[in-house]
């Protein structure tokens, strides 16, 4: 066992590595995708709200009720896509209201909509927010910052030397890694991010996790712990 121990914060594929701590991100109408000693987040992505939603936002409050869930998400708005803005305005709201009282961190896909993900930001200060997968401009990172948002690279650090410059000259404690629906392992994001950084993987590896343990918990953290340790 290597002693980095690799946070993949956003992802969709759901795999075991002793190394590898992943927080799967599922639909609130697939949670037969839960499973034993797995991290997972929950929420209706703008892509997938249905007419009748109501009863997806129940199951979610019944997870957050239950603490199994460490995150709700991805969640948010998307101009680019079908269903109607005003629709996804309202689940995001309903969704950050949980997200809220539960004291949950939110993953948030936003596409073109970043006026008003800044602004319900400023209707929520105390929710921890990550916009994941971030392709911007570094200025678009610095407002971000400068509202107390996170902010996640993905794949595109590999290939797009600009997002590479942005993650360059983001502050350490406001960064997160994760592969989502790509096939680039997170072993490689880091080993990217970290020559990115100029620091060693090991560096990276600690910087990542204080800020994981920050955002969602130390109590996760340490049963992922737990379960380590027993599994060696
Ligand atoms: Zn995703």
């Amino acid at each position: 066992m290597s002693s980095v121990r690799y946070y993949d914060i956003h992802t969709h594929k759901d795999f075991d590595s002793p190394d590898i701590i992943q927080i799967v991100s599922i639909e609130c109408s697939e949670l037969h995708r839960m499973r034993e000693g797995k991290l997972f987040s929950a929420g209706i992505h703008p892509w997938q709200i249905p007419e009748s939603f109501e009863h997806l936002l129940t199951d979610l409050e019944t997870l957050l009720k239950a603490n199994s869930i460490i995150a709700v998400g991805e969640i948010g708005l998307d101009k680019c896509c079908k269903t109607s803005f005003a629709l996804q305005d309202v689940v995001l709201k309903m969704q950050l209201q949980l997200a809220e009282k539960y004291k949950k961190p939110v993953i948030i896909h936003c596409v073109k909509a970043w006026q008003e993900i800044i602004a319900i930001k400023n209707n929520h200060q105390n929710l921890k927010l990550i916009i994941h997968s971030f392709n911007k401009s570094y200025e678009q990172a610095e407002t971000l910052l400068k509202k107390g948002f996170f902010l996640s690279f993905g794949a595109a650090i590999l290939k797009n030397d600009k997002i590479a410059e942005v993650l360059r000259r983001m502050p350490f404690d406001k960064i997160f890694l994760e592969t989502d629906t790509s096939s680039t392992g997170i072993v490689e994001l880091y080993k990217r991010a970290a020559d990115i950084r100029s620091i060693k993987v090991e560096e990276l590896g600690s910087l990542i996790e204080d800020n994981f343990r920050k955002v969602f918990g130390e109590k996760f953290t340490n049963d992922r712990k737990q379960q380590l340790e027993y599994q060696n």
